[in-house]
């Protein structure tokens, strides 16, 4: 349990002004006007109800409103768009410290760097990135936090090449438990760097990140879209194309129901499909040479084409307005054709489900590789991840949704991986469910040595172990 009480709700009309006195940013609790739009997450189905939302808008802000949460026995739970807001539950009690404003970004194209703020969302970075021909390890969405998002792992297309974003992080920025604003990196404090790469932020309040960025002259992305009726000899196709390609092909097989919306395309509007979605890091000549095996299983549709680094956020057709979805994803070892027939059973032409999109994506090249510098998810082991999920406009969809991946991943359970992957877990587990054993455990003494009395949440939660703690390991 946190030694760190939540305190009730209702702050008080004096501490909240004191806090409002000292923030340069905006500061709203439970009864203000804005409290409702300042506590709502990009993923719309969380609810979140903490006793103050502080929108920072500097680093000094973020020491300032950490100090002032200690003063008043406040828990911390910073967050950027709210993507990953689900396993976080309800916060009552605590500050949400939002750094959705501190969006700065700077491109070094001489170092092939960049030193991004910790609200930046993905799209602020690739695209004057790639005005150099430099791409960032951006995931498939344009608008998710570049923080959130690399603090978890953080899988993008370009992932079999360079691997995941979290290892690509060189220094970070950070407001510690105790209001000590830091630089870590390999030199200085090297824990916390190891911590934030990859172990989720629960060891203080990211203001910045420093990261590589890889050249990236010439991509070739896109999708095909065949009709869902086609599922299993379609993603069977694709599973053993998997086996063949270099590290520079990354890619996913997918099932896809797209609601009957005036936002999709009048093409695909209300129609399913089966789709193998992919991006290869070199010339349109030997990208097409490369999927001609699956193009020529005559797809309806096929995207493929050249494109610039910031359009690989467009392959996946992710929402680009917040929207309330549920999901959940799983590591698995394999993908023989005996699971494929589990998916296909389960998400197919003939299943009644409410998942919209269940895509697995295949891993291995640099991921599975390790080296000496990388964090608390070195390597990777399993070759292949699922993401299962759907719109949940409302609670008992919801309860649909998750019920319905819960079978899915039991469906997959003898090909289920030791743990899952931190960023596509969606509900809340403890971070010993989405990390390597040997990293959880690194991960609990760094928590005791910086946070002892857990004044940050984070969306996967990691109990510090403490030298008088029986039930855990001990140092
Ligand atoms: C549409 C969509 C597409 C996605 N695609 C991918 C993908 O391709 N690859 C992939 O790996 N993941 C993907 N994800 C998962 C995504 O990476 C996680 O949801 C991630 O947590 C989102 O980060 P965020 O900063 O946007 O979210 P937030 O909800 O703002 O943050 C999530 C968590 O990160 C931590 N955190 C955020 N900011 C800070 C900070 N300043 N200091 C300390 N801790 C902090 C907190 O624990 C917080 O609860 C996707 C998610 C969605 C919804």
């Amino acid at each position: 349990m946190p030694v760190v009480a939540n305190v009730p709700n209702n702050v008080s009309d004096t501490t909240r002004e004191a806090l409002k006195g000292m923030i340069a940013g905006e500061v709203f609790v439970p009864g203000d006007s804005g409290y409702d739009e300042a506590r709502r997450a990009w993923d719309l189905a969380a609810d979140q109800r903490p006793a103050v939302v502080v929108f920072a808008e500097s680093v000094v802000d973020v020491v300032r409103a950490m100090r002032f949460a200690r003063s008043h026995g406040m828990r911390v739970a910073p967050q950027s768009t709210g993507h990953g807001a689900l396993p976080l539950g309800l916060i009552e009690g605590t500050m949400l410290l939002r750094t959705s404003r501190m969006r700065r970004v700077d491109i070094y194209p001489a170092t092939r760097t960049a030193r991004v703020e910790a609200g930046a969302q993905w799209e602020d970075v690739t695209a004057p990135a790639g005005e150099h021909d430099l791409a960032a390890l951006a995931g498939t969405s344009p608008n998710v936090g570049v923080t959130g998002y690399t603090l978890g792992g953080g899988m993008g297309w370009l992932a079999r090449r360079f691997g995941l974003a979290a290892n690509s992080v060189t220094a970070v920025e950070l407001v510690t438990p105790d209001g000590r604003l830091v630089r870590a990196d390999a030199e200085n404090e090297p824990d916390l760097l190891w911590a934030i790469r990859g172990g989720g932020g629960s060891v203080g309040v990211v203001t910045a990140l420093e990261m590589e960025l890889y050249p990236a002259p010439e991509l070739y992305g896109g999708a095909l879209f065949f009709p869902i009726e086609r599922g299993a000899e379609v993603l069977r196709a694709w599973r053993e194309w998997t086996d063949g390609v270099p590290d520079e092909v990354t890619s996913m097989g997918r099932i896809l129901r797209l609601p009957p919306v005036p936002e999709v395309p009048e093409a695909l509007r209300g129609r399913a499909f089966t789709l193998v979605e992919a991006a290869y890091l070199g010339d349109a000549d030997a990208g097409a040479e490369l999927i001609r095996p699956l193009r020529d299983l005559a797809p309806e549709i096929d995207t493929f084409t050249t494109i610039p680094a910031p359009a690989l956020a467009q392959i996946n057709m992710d929402p680009d307005q917040p929207v309330p979805s549920v999901g959940d994803g799983a590591f698995l070892t394999d993908l023989p054709a005996d699971a494929l027939d589990r998916v296909v059973a389960l998400a197919g032409p003939n299943a009644e489900t409410p998942l919209q999109s269940i895509e697995v994506r295949h891993l291995g090249g640099a991921l599975a590789r390790e080296d000496p510098g990388h964090g608390a998810q070195a390597k990777i082991d399993a070759m292949y991840v699922l993401f299962a999920g759907g719109l949940t406009p409302t609670r008992e969809a919801g309860e649909a949704v998750g019920a319905a991946v819960g079978t899915l991943k039991e469906a997959l359970a003898p090909w289920h991986a030791g743990y899952d992957y931190y960023n596509f877990v969606e509900i809340p587990v403890e971070a010993d469910i989405v990390l390597p054993p040997a990293s959880y455990e690194r991960l609990r003494r760094i928590k005791a040595d910086y946070d002892p009395d857990e004044v940050i949440v984070s969306s996967h939660p990691v109990s510090p172990d403490r030298p008088d703690d029986m039930t855990g390991t001990q140092r």
